[in-house]
Protein backbone atom coordinates (compact mmCIF):
# COMPACT_ATOMS: atom_id res chain seq x y z
CA UNK A 1 0.00 0.00 0.00
CA UNK A 2 1.56 3.62 -1.02
CA UNK A 3 2.31 5.94 2.15
CA UNK A 4 -0.38 8.61 0.57
CA UNK A 5 -2.90 5.21 0.84
CA UNK A 6 -2.59 4.36 4.10
CA UNK A 7 -2.27 8.11 5.59
CA UNK A 8 -6.17 8.36 3.39
CA UNK A 9 -7.32 5.13 5.44
CA UNK A 10 -6.13 5.72 8.82
CA UNK A 11 -7.43 9.56 8.69
CA UNK A 12 -10.91 8.23 7.26
CA UNK A 13 -10.93 5.47 10.20
CA UNK A 14 -10.00 7.56 12.99
CA UNK A 15 -13.18 10.10 11.48
CA UNK A 16 -15.53 7.49 11.82
CA UNK A 17 -14.40 6.54 15.06
CA UNK A 18 -15.01 9.89 16.21
CA UNK A 19 -18.70 10.36 14.67
CA UNK A 20 -19.61 7.31 15.70
CA UNK A 21 -18.07 6.28 19.18
CA UNK A 22 -20.81 9.17 21.29
CA UNK A 23 -18.58 8.17 24.21
CA UNK A 24 -16.30 10.76 23.02
CA UNK A 25 -12.55 8.66 23.01
CA UNK A 26 -9.25 10.00 23.79
CA UNK A 27 -6.60 9.80 21.51
CA UNK A 28 -5.12 6.92 23.52
CA UNK A 29 -8.60 4.62 23.02
CA UNK A 30 -8.79 5.28 19.66
CA UNK A 31 -4.97 4.23 18.65
CA UNK A 32 -5.64 0.84 21.31
CA UNK A 33 -8.96 0.55 19.05
CA UNK A 34 -7.79 0.78 15.49
CA UNK A 35 -4.62 -0.44 16.28
CA UNK A 36 -2.34 2.81 15.71
CA UNK A 37 0.66 4.32 17.27
CA UNK A 38 -0.41 7.27 19.55
CA UNK A 39 1.92 9.73 17.84
CA UNK A 40 -0.39 8.75 14.19
CA UNK A 41 -3.40 9.43 15.94
CA UNK A 42 -2.49 12.64 17.63
CA UNK A 43 -1.02 14.21 14.42
CA UNK A 44 -4.23 13.42 12.56
CA UNK A 45 -6.52 14.38 15.52
CA UNK A 46 -4.86 17.61 15.97
CA UNK A 47 -5.56 18.01 11.62
CA UNK A 48 -8.87 17.23 12.15
CA UNK A 49 -9.17 20.09 15.57
CA UNK A 50 -7.44 22.33 13.39
CA UNK A 51 -9.66 21.93 10.18
CA UNK A 52 -12.95 22.12 12.25
CA UNK A 53 -14.11 18.48 11.88
CA UNK A 54 -13.56 17.38 15.83
CA UNK A 55 -13.55 19.04 18.97
CA UNK A 56 -11.42 18.62 21.79
CA UNK A 57 -13.15 18.65 25.28
CA UNK A 58 -11.99 19.19 28.88
CA UNK A 59 -9.52 16.79 30.45
CA UNK A 60 -11.23 13.84 32.19
CA UNK A 61 -10.39 12.96 35.63
CA UNK A 62 -7.42 11.31 36.98
CA UNK A 63 -8.85 6.88 36.71
CA UNK A 64 -5.65 4.85 37.24
CA UNK A 65 -1.94 5.43 35.54
CA UNK A 66 -0.84 7.93 33.46
CA UNK A 67 -1.84 10.77 32.28
CA UNK A 68 -6.08 10.80 31.34
CA UNK A 69 -6.55 12.56 27.67
CA UNK A 70 -9.38 14.96 26.52
CA UNK A 71 -12.27 13.84 25.16
CA UNK A 72 -12.92 14.05 21.42
CA UNK A 73 -16.16 14.69 19.87
CA UNK A 74 -17.31 15.54 16.56
CA UNK A 75 -17.40 19.75 15.99
CA UNK A 76 -21.54 20.05 15.63
CA UNK A 77 -20.64 23.87 14.59
CA UNK A 78 -18.95 23.82 11.52
CA UNK A 79 -19.57 21.20 9.21
CA UNK A 80 -23.53 20.08 7.90
CA UNK A 81 -24.28 17.52 4.93
CA UNK A 82 -27.66 17.25 3.32
CA UNK A 83 -30.09 14.82 2.26
CA UNK A 84 -33.12 13.58 0.82
CA UNK A 85 -36.07 11.64 0.12
CA UNK A 86 -39.24 11.17 -0.88
CA UNK A 87 -42.72 10.08 1.44
CA UNK A 88 -46.14 10.58 0.04
CA UNK A 89 -45.13 11.92 -3.62
CA UNK A 90 -43.23 14.54 -1.59
CA UNK A 91 -39.94 15.34 -1.75
CA UNK A 92 -38.38 15.77 1.76
CA UNK A 93 -35.24 17.65 2.41
CA UNK A 94 -33.08 18.26 5.48
CA UNK A 95 -29.88 19.75 6.52
CA UNK A 96 -28.18 18.41 9.40
CA UNK A 97 -24.61 18.60 11.63
CA UNK A 98 -22.49 16.17 11.83
CA UNK A 99 -24.21 14.39 14.89
CA UNK A 100 -27.52 13.93 12.85
CA UNK A 101 -29.31 16.45 14.63
CA UNK A 102 -31.54 18.15 11.96
CA UNK A 103 -31.08 22.24 11.72
CA UNK A 104 -33.56 23.12 8.68
CA UNK A 105 -35.74 20.49 6.62
CA UNK A 106 -38.13 21.89 3.73
CA UNK A 107 -40.70 19.86 1.53
CA UNK A 108 -41.79 20.08 -2.07
CA UNK A 109 -44.87 18.13 -3.86
CA UNK A 110 -44.02 16.32 -7.02
CA UNK A 111 -46.85 17.33 -8.83
CA UNK A 112 -47.22 14.12 -11.51
CA UNK A 113 -45.05 11.48 -10.81
CA UNK A 114 -43.57 11.33 -13.62
CA UNK A 115 -39.39 10.39 -13.54
CA UNK A 116 -38.85 13.96 -15.14
CA UNK A 117 -41.06 15.69 -12.41
CA UNK A 118 -39.38 13.19 -9.43
CA UNK A 119 -35.72 14.74 -10.80
CA UNK A 120 -36.22 18.15 -11.36
CA UNK A 121 -37.89 18.85 -8.08
CA UNK A 122 -34.99 16.92 -6.18
CA UNK A 123 -32.44 18.98 -7.83
CA UNK A 124 -35.04 22.10 -7.40
CA UNK A 125 -34.92 21.40 -3.65
CA UNK A 126 -31.71 20.98 -3.22
CA UNK A 127 -30.04 23.53 -4.77
CA UNK A 128 -32.10 25.75 -2.56
CA UNK A 129 -30.59 23.69 0.36
CA UNK A 130 -27.34 24.43 -0.26
CA UNK A 131 -27.93 28.27 -0.56
CA UNK A 132 -29.83 27.56 3.01
CA UNK A 133 -26.53 25.86 4.54
CA UNK A 134 -25.61 27.26 8.09
CA UNK A 135 -22.03 26.78 8.00
CA UNK A 136 -19.37 24.50 5.63
CA UNK A 137 -21.11 21.84 3.49
CA UNK A 138 -20.05 18.57 3.07
CA UNK A 139 -20.17 18.38 -0.68
CA UNK A 140 -22.58 15.49 -1.37
CA UNK A 141 -25.95 14.27 -1.62
CA UNK A 142 -27.76 11.49 0.32
CA UNK A 143 -30.98 10.66 -1.93
CA UNK A 144 -33.73 8.08 -0.58
CA UNK A 145 -35.13 6.56 -3.61
CA UNK A 146 -38.01 4.60 -4.06
CA UNK A 147 -38.15 1.20 -5.69
CA UNK A 148 -34.84 -0.96 -6.50
CA UNK A 149 -32.12 0.90 -6.67
CA UNK A 150 -28.27 0.00 -8.29
CA UNK A 151 -25.93 1.88 -5.62
CA UNK A 152 -23.45 1.44 -7.55
CA UNK A 153 -24.71 3.47 -10.59
CA UNK A 154 -26.96 5.95 -8.74
CA UNK A 155 -29.98 4.56 -10.27
CA UNK A 156 -33.40 3.52 -9.63
CA UNK A 157 -33.49 -0.15 -11.66
CA UNK A 158 -37.61 0.15 -11.41
CA UNK A 159 -40.08 1.51 -8.89
CA UNK A 160 -43.36 -0.52 -9.40
CA UNK A 161 -45.35 1.81 -6.80
CA UNK A 162 -44.85 4.64 -9.85
CA UNK A 163 -45.37 2.00 -12.54
CA UNK A 164 -41.69 2.71 -13.54
CA UNK A 165 -40.12 0.20 -15.16
CA UNK A 166 -36.79 1.80 -17.12
CA UNK A 167 -33.59 3.13 -15.07
CA UNK A 168 -33.57 6.61 -13.91
CA UNK A 169 -29.85 7.64 -13.40
CA UNK A 170 -30.12 10.42 -10.20
CA UNK A 171 -26.33 11.08 -9.68
CA UNK A 172 -25.38 11.37 -13.02
CA UNK A 173 -28.13 14.25 -13.24
CA UNK A 174 -27.07 15.59 -9.68
CA UNK A 175 -23.13 15.65 -10.72
CA UNK A 176 -24.30 17.55 -13.92
CA UNK A 177 -26.47 20.30 -12.22
CA UNK A 178 -25.23 20.64 -9.10
CA UNK A 179 -21.30 19.20 -9.43
CA UNK A 180 -22.10 16.78 -6.34
CA UNK A 181 -21.49 13.25 -5.63
CA UNK A 182 -24.56 11.16 -4.65
CA UNK A 183 -24.88 8.41 -2.83
CA UNK A 184 -28.55 6.61 -3.54
CA UNK A 185 -30.25 4.30 -1.67
CA UNK A 186 -33.84 2.76 -1.53
CA UNK A 187 -35.75 5.20 1.02
CA UNK A 188 -37.27 2.47 3.16
CA UNK A 189 -33.77 0.91 3.98
CA UNK A 190 -32.34 5.02 4.52
CA UNK A 191 -35.28 4.79 7.33
CA UNK A 192 -34.19 1.92 9.08
CA UNK A 193 -30.38 3.59 9.06
CA UNK A 194 -31.93 6.43 10.81
CA UNK A 195 -33.53 4.62 13.54
CA UNK A 196 -30.11 2.25 13.22
CA UNK A 197 -27.66 5.75 13.50
CA UNK A 198 -29.67 7.80 15.33
CA UNK A 199 -32.76 6.24 17.98
CA UNK A 200 -30.28 3.41 19.02
CA UNK A 201 -29.27 4.13 22.39
CA UNK A 202 -28.09 0.60 23.22
CA UNK A 203 -26.36 0.84 20.05
CA UNK A 204 -28.00 -2.88 18.73
CA UNK A 205 -25.81 -4.32 16.32
CA UNK A 206 -28.05 -6.70 15.17
CA UNK A 207 -31.89 -5.34 14.24
CA UNK A 208 -34.53 -4.99 11.82
CA UNK A 209 -36.62 -2.15 10.37
CA UNK A 210 -40.12 -3.17 8.51
CA UNK A 211 -41.36 -0.16 6.24
CA UNK A 212 -44.44 -0.51 5.67
CA UNK A 213 -46.95 1.51 3.09
CA UNK A 214 -47.62 0.98 -0.47
CA UNK A 215 -44.93 -1.35 -0.36
CA UNK A 216 -43.31 -3.75 2.24
CA UNK A 217 -39.23 -4.16 3.02
CA UNK A 218 -37.09 -4.87 5.82
CA UNK A 219 -33.70 -3.15 6.34
CA UNK A 220 -31.63 -5.49 7.76
CA UNK A 221 -29.13 -4.89 10.14
CA UNK A 222 -26.90 -8.07 11.45
CA UNK A 223 -23.32 -7.08 13.46
CA UNK A 224 -23.31 -3.83 12.41
CA UNK A 225 -24.16 -3.97 9.27
CA UNK A 226 -26.78 -4.31 6.76
CA UNK A 227 -27.31 -6.43 4.38
CA UNK A 228 -27.38 -5.67 0.83
CA UNK A 229 -27.16 -9.63 -0.59
CA UNK A 230 -25.77 -10.70 -4.07
CA UNK A 231 -27.94 -8.02 -5.94
CA UNK A 232 -28.95 -5.18 -3.19
CA UNK A 233 -32.40 -6.93 -2.95
CA UNK A 234 -31.86 -8.23 0.67
CA UNK A 235 -35.15 -7.33 2.71
CA UNK A 236 -37.50 -7.34 -0.44
CA UNK A 237 -39.79 -9.35 2.42
CA UNK A 238 -43.10 -8.50 0.76
CA UNK A 239 -42.86 -11.58 -1.60
CA UNK A 240 -42.14 -13.59 1.63
CA UNK A 241 -45.46 -16.30 0.94
CA UNK A 242 -47.52 -16.20 4.14
CA UNK A 243 -50.54 -18.31 2.69
CA UNK A 244 -50.70 -20.39 -0.26
CA UNK A 245 -53.96 -20.27 -1.02
CA UNK A 246 -54.03 -16.33 -0.47
CA UNK A 247 -55.36 -13.96 -3.25
CA UNK A 248 -52.61 -14.04 -6.61
CA UNK A 249 -49.65 -11.67 -6.36
CA UNK A 250 -48.28 -9.40 -8.57
CA UNK A 251 -45.11 -11.32 -8.89
CA UNK A 252 -47.18 -14.92 -10.10
CA UNK A 253 -46.78 -16.45 -6.31
CA UNK A 254 -50.35 -16.46 -4.06
CA UNK A 255 -50.94 -15.17 -0.36
CA UNK A 256 -47.44 -13.44 -0.02
CA UNK A 257 -47.29 -11.20 2.31
CA UNK A 258 -47.86 -7.78 0.15
CA UNK A 259 -50.68 -9.38 -0.56
CA UNK A 260 -52.24 -8.98 2.87
CA UNK A 261 -50.73 -6.35 4.57
CA UNK A 262 -49.78 -3.28 2.58
CA UNK A 263 -51.68 -0.61 1.86
CA UNK A 264 -54.46 -1.45 -1.15
CA UNK A 265 -54.73 -4.50 0.56
CA UNK A 266 -55.67 -3.13 3.93
CA UNK A 267 -57.97 -0.80 2.35
CA UNK A 268 -59.43 -3.67 0.44
CA UNK A 269 -59.93 -6.04 3.75
CA UNK A 270 -62.01 -2.94 5.27
CA UNK A 271 -63.91 -2.35 2.56
CA UNK A 272 -65.13 -5.83 2.29
CA UNK A 273 -66.33 -5.49 6.43
CA UNK A 274 -67.75 -2.67 6.02
CA UNK A 275 -69.91 -4.01 2.94
CA UNK A 276 -70.30 -7.30 5.56
CA UNK A 277 -70.60 -6.59 8.72
CA UNK A 278 -73.21 -4.74 10.75
CA UNK A 279 -70.82 -2.96 13.01
CA UNK A 280 -70.81 0.39 13.94
CA UNK A 281 -68.04 2.19 12.35
CA UNK A 282 -66.60 5.94 11.96
CA UNK A 283 -65.06 4.58 8.59
CA UNK A 284 -67.94 4.27 7.12
CA UNK A 285 -68.91 7.89 6.50
CA UNK A 286 -65.76 7.93 4.39
CA UNK A 287 -65.97 4.87 2.04
CA UNK A 288 -64.57 5.72 -1.27
CA UNK A 289 -61.98 8.00 -0.39
CA UNK A 290 -60.62 6.26 2.53
CA UNK A 291 -56.92 6.44 3.41
CA UNK A 292 -55.01 4.01 5.81
CA UNK A 293 -53.83 6.82 7.56
CA UNK A 294 -57.33 7.33 8.73
CA UNK A 295 -57.63 3.15 9.25
CA UNK A 296 -54.75 3.53 11.23
CA UNK A 297 -55.53 7.03 13.38
CA UNK A 298 -59.63 5.18 13.68
CA UNK A 299 -57.81 1.94 15.40
CA UNK A 300 -55.76 3.68 17.93
CA UNK A 301 -59.33 5.10 18.37
CA UNK A 302 -60.60 1.57 19.20
CA UNK A 303 -62.89 1.79 16.02
CA UNK A 304 -63.66 -2.01 15.85
CA UNK A 305 -63.55 -2.93 11.75
CA UNK A 306 -60.40 -0.68 12.37
CA UNK A 307 -59.05 -3.00 14.58
CA UNK A 308 -59.86 -5.72 13.02
CA UNK A 309 -58.19 -5.03 9.98
CA UNK A 310 -55.06 -3.72 11.75
CA UNK A 311 -55.17 -7.21 13.24
CA UNK A 312 -55.18 -9.11 9.92
CA UNK A 313 -51.94 -6.74 9.19
CA UNK A 314 -50.63 -7.60 12.38
CA UNK A 315 -50.93 -11.71 11.58
CA UNK A 316 -49.16 -11.56 8.48
CA UNK A 317 -46.30 -9.33 9.65
CA UNK A 318 -45.85 -11.43 12.64
CA UNK A 319 -45.49 -14.73 10.74
CA UNK A 320 -42.82 -12.75 8.55
CA UNK A 321 -41.22 -12.02 11.88
CA UNK A 322 -40.71 -15.39 13.14
CA UNK A 323 -39.11 -16.00 9.67
CA UNK A 324 -36.59 -13.71 10.14
CA UNK A 325 -35.93 -14.12 13.57
CA UNK A 326 -35.01 -18.19 13.10
CA UNK A 327 -33.14 -16.79 10.07
CA UNK A 328 -31.17 -13.63 11.68
CA UNK A 329 -31.84 -13.39 15.75
CA UNK A 330 -32.44 -9.96 15.17
CA UNK A 331 -32.51 -8.25 19.07
CA UNK A 332 -35.22 -5.68 17.62
CA UNK A 333 -37.56 -5.12 15.02
CA UNK A 334 -38.98 -1.84 14.47
CA UNK A 335 -42.08 -0.88 12.83
CA UNK A 336 -42.47 2.05 10.39
CA UNK A 337 -43.98 3.75 7.10
CA UNK A 338 -47.83 4.52 7.06
CA UNK A 339 -49.03 1.29 8.40
CA UNK A 340 -46.31 0.24 10.80
CA UNK A 341 -46.14 3.34 12.68
CA UNK A 342 -49.14 2.27 14.98
CA UNK A 343 -49.23 1.29 18.86
CA UNK A 344 -52.27 -1.05 17.84
CA UNK A 345 -50.47 -2.71 14.65
CA UNK A 346 -46.75 -3.02 17.20
CA UNK A 347 -49.31 -3.97 20.33
CA UNK A 348 -51.15 -7.13 18.06
CA UNK A 349 -47.63 -7.68 16.84
CA UNK A 350 -46.32 -7.91 20.35
CA UNK A 351 -48.78 -10.10 21.60
CA UNK A 352 -49.38 -12.51 18.29
CA UNK A 353 -45.28 -13.06 18.44
CA UNK A 354 -45.59 -13.90 22.25
CA UNK A 355 -48.43 -16.15 22.09
CA UNK A 356 -46.69 -18.38 19.43
CA UNK A 357 -43.23 -18.46 20.74
CA UNK A 358 -42.20 -22.01 21.44
CA UNK A 359 -40.00 -23.27 24.28
CA UNK A 360 -36.43 -22.75 22.58
CA UNK A 361 -37.70 -19.02 20.58
CA UNK A 362 -36.00 -15.79 21.41
CA UNK A 363 -38.14 -13.10 19.26
CA UNK A 364 -37.01 -10.21 18.93
CA UNK A 365 -38.69 -6.98 20.81
CA UNK A 366 -41.19 -4.75 18.20
CA UNK A 367 -41.10 -1.49 18.65
CA UNK A 368 -42.67 1.40 16.43
CA UNK A 369 -40.23 3.95 14.92
CA UNK A 370 -38.88 6.90 16.69
CA UNK A 371 -37.65 9.22 14.06
CA UNK A 372 -40.57 11.01 12.02
CA UNK A 373 -41.26 12.56 9.94
CA UNK A 374 -38.09 13.16 8.11
CA UNK A 375 -36.85 9.36 9.26
CA UNK A 376 -35.59 8.39 5.66
CA UNK A 377 -33.94 11.88 4.97
CA UNK A 378 -32.43 11.69 8.14
CA UNK A 379 -30.69 8.55 6.93
CA UNK A 380 -29.87 9.91 3.56
CA UNK A 381 -27.73 12.47 5.46
CA UNK A 382 -26.10 9.46 7.85
CA UNK A 383 -24.72 8.12 3.95
CA UNK A 384 -22.91 11.74 3.70
CA UNK A 385 -21.38 11.62 6.86
CA UNK A 386 -20.36 7.86 6.65
CA UNK A 387 -18.75 9.40 3.53
CA UNK A 388 -17.19 12.59 5.28
CA UNK A 389 -13.85 12.16 4.83
CA UNK A 390 -13.84 10.85 1.13
CA UNK A 391 -16.26 14.19 0.41
CA UNK A 392 -13.24 16.67 1.87
CA UNK A 393 -10.03 14.77 1.56
CA UNK A 394 -8.47 16.79 -1.26
CA UNK A 395 -9.21 19.70 0.67
CA UNK A 396 -8.33 18.52 4.01
CA UNK A 397 -4.79 17.42 2.17
CA UNK A 398 -4.18 20.89 0.99
CA UNK A 399 -4.81 22.41 4.55
CA UNK A 400 -3.40 20.37 6.35
CA UNK A 401 0.39 21.00 4.07
CA UNK A 402 0.03 24.64 4.96
CA UNK A 403 0.02 23.89 8.58
ZN1 LIG B 1 -45.46 -11.78 -4.37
Amino acid sequence: MRYEDMEYENCENVLRYIISDSGNPTRAEIAKRLGLSKATVTQIVNRFIAYGLVHEGQRLARQGKGRPGNPLSVNKDMWFALGASLADNTWQFVIADMTGSIVDSYEIPVSHMTQENFIDTLICGLRHMMEKCPGRFLPGVGVGAPGVVDEAQGDIVFAYDYGWDSRLNISGRIRDELGLETFVMNRNDLAGIAEYKYANPEHEQSMIYIGIGQGIRAAIFSEGHIIRGADGRAGRISHIQIDPDGKLCSCGKRGCLFTIANEHALLEDVNEMLAREDIPSSLRVCTGSLSAEEVMSDAENGDRIALKAVRNVASAITKAIMILSVVLNPRKVILGGPIGDSDALVGFVSDELASRAGQRDIYPAVLRCSIKPYGSALGAVGLVIDHAFHLIHEDFIAFAKQQ
